[in-house]
């Protein structure tokens, strides 16, 4: 029997394994190695059945023969079939009759969503000079701001407003903000409306957090909503990890039952990060770094710059951002574009006396709107509030906030 691959749930579930191999090195095959580079899977070879038509390397990874691989290997093996369905007769019975671990098959419908998710980093680009290089990426990177898509790449569920962490800086202006919780309720009613809008689909990946998601007492429950009302979504829960080995059995098993993939950003701080994985990796459920899976990678820390004039030039700043039609953000009711509008607009102004002002180009009332298409517009359009980004940004060595503007201007 043929398992297949349908969703980017499974498809993450199954990358996230040890010793996986893809068969086949072709259009499907190079998009699925795209998909696991950009997400930080580890895919360990490329098997084809005949190796003469076939580079010794494709995309980096080595090429081996499935006729002359020990059969020892096999057996570690976890195999994705990255072919066009019309072709997984041909290939059926030879691997059927291999001693894999574990084989799965992509489906047609999945290889087109992996296109798809691999077209904003697409690099058309591989044989011209550096500087022509930079310069046309720079362009599509900015086009690509402004198309619109046929879903939603990526939503944040903003579950609450505080950190136990405070960080300087922080882009979610968590490190300055009162105490505040969103209730599981509240969130419930978004998340029903937000899958009635989108038939349950249509998004490709969700990220609960806040705000440090540890500390919501309701965090379970709204882990179990989001999963009953997005069955086929890719699910984080994004951390800084300090709650992580204080978690009780419910958490782990939770997260393991509703295929939730715990993002842990690797901060600076005395944590003991590999414990931590050792104790997801035991519980059964998928666990990675922010910004990478390697155990020395620690977070880049960014000073983001507001510009309180709020005279820069909305498009312009749009097209450069990082999170432009990409990073929005669902909370109490509405959809805004980017946790720097809404986040700066509440918990900044507030702060520091400010009047950075948001108005209703900024957001969508999720109880207004009438189609999901209405999103994807709404997406890859600038906002008002973009002329309060500068367009710049600074790297910095992370430290704890000192609770001062000019950690942002
Ligand atoms: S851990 Fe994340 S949310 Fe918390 S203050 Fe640091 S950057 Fe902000
Ligand atoms: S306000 Fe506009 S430019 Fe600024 S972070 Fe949000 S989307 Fe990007």
């Amino acid at each position: 029997m043929i398992t297949m691959i349908h969703d980017f749930v499974n498809l993450d579930t199954i990358l996230a394994q040890e010793n996986i191999a893809v068969f086949g090195a072709g259009y499907a095959s190079r998009n699925l190695l795209k998909y696991a580079a950009k997400n930080k899977f580890y895919v360990r070879d490329i098997y084809v059945s005949d190796v003469e038509e076939n580079p010794l390397f494709f995309m980096g990874i080595k090429v081996n023969c499935l006729y002359t691989t020990s059969r020892e290997e096999l057996t570690n093996t976890v195999l994705v079939v990255a072919l066009t369905e019309k072709n997984h007769a041909g290939v059926y019975e030879i691997i059927s009759s291999m001693p894999f671990k574990n084989v799965f098959y992509l489906c047609d419908d999945m290889i087109k969503k992996i296109a798809f998710f691999n077209e904003g980093s697409e690099s058309v680009m591989s044989n011209v000079n550096e500087k022509v290089r930079e310069c046309v990426e720079g362009c599509m990177f900015r086009y690509h701001r402004f198309i619109q898509k046929p879903c939603l790449e990526y939503m944040i569920v903003n579950i609450l407003d505080h950190c136990n962490l405070r960080c300087k800086g922080c882009d979610h202006f968590a490190c300055i903000a009162d105490e505040k919780f969103f209730s599981r309720d509240s969130i419930y009613k978004d998340l029903e409306r937000m899958a009635e809008l989108f038939d349950g689909d249509y998004i490709i990946k969700i990220s609960v957090m806040g705000g440090e998601p540890l500390l919501h007492p309701e965090l379970l429950q709204i882990l179990q909503d989001v999963r009953h009302f997005f069955p086929y979504t890719t699910i984080r829960l994004t951390t800084n990890g300090v709650l992580l080995l204080q978690q009780k059995e419910d958490f782990w098993r939770i997260c393991r039952e509703n295929k939730v993939t715990i993002v842990n950003t690797k901060y600076p701080i005395n944590l003991n990060f590999e414990e931590i994985k050792r104790r997801a990796y035991t519980e059964g459920v998928v666990f990675r770094y922010f910004e990478g899976t390697g155990d020395d990678v620690v977070k880049q820390s960014f000073k983001k710059i507001i510009n309180l004039e709020g005279d820069s030039n909305p498009v312009e700043s749009f097209s450069k951002c990082h999170i432009s039609n990409y990073g929005n953000i669902l909370l109490e009711g509405k959809f805004y574009g980017c946790p720097f509008s809404v986040q700066s607009y509440r918990i900044f102004n507030k702060k520091f006396n400010q009047n950075l002002r948001m108005t209703e180009e900024d957001y969508l009332d999720i109880y207004k709107v009438n189609s999901k298409e209405e999103f994807f517009e709404f997406a890859a359009r600038p906002k008002f509030y973009c002329r309060y980004c500068s367009g710049l940004s600074e790297p910095f060595e992370w430290e704890r906030s000192k609770f001062q503007m000019s950690e942002w201007v």
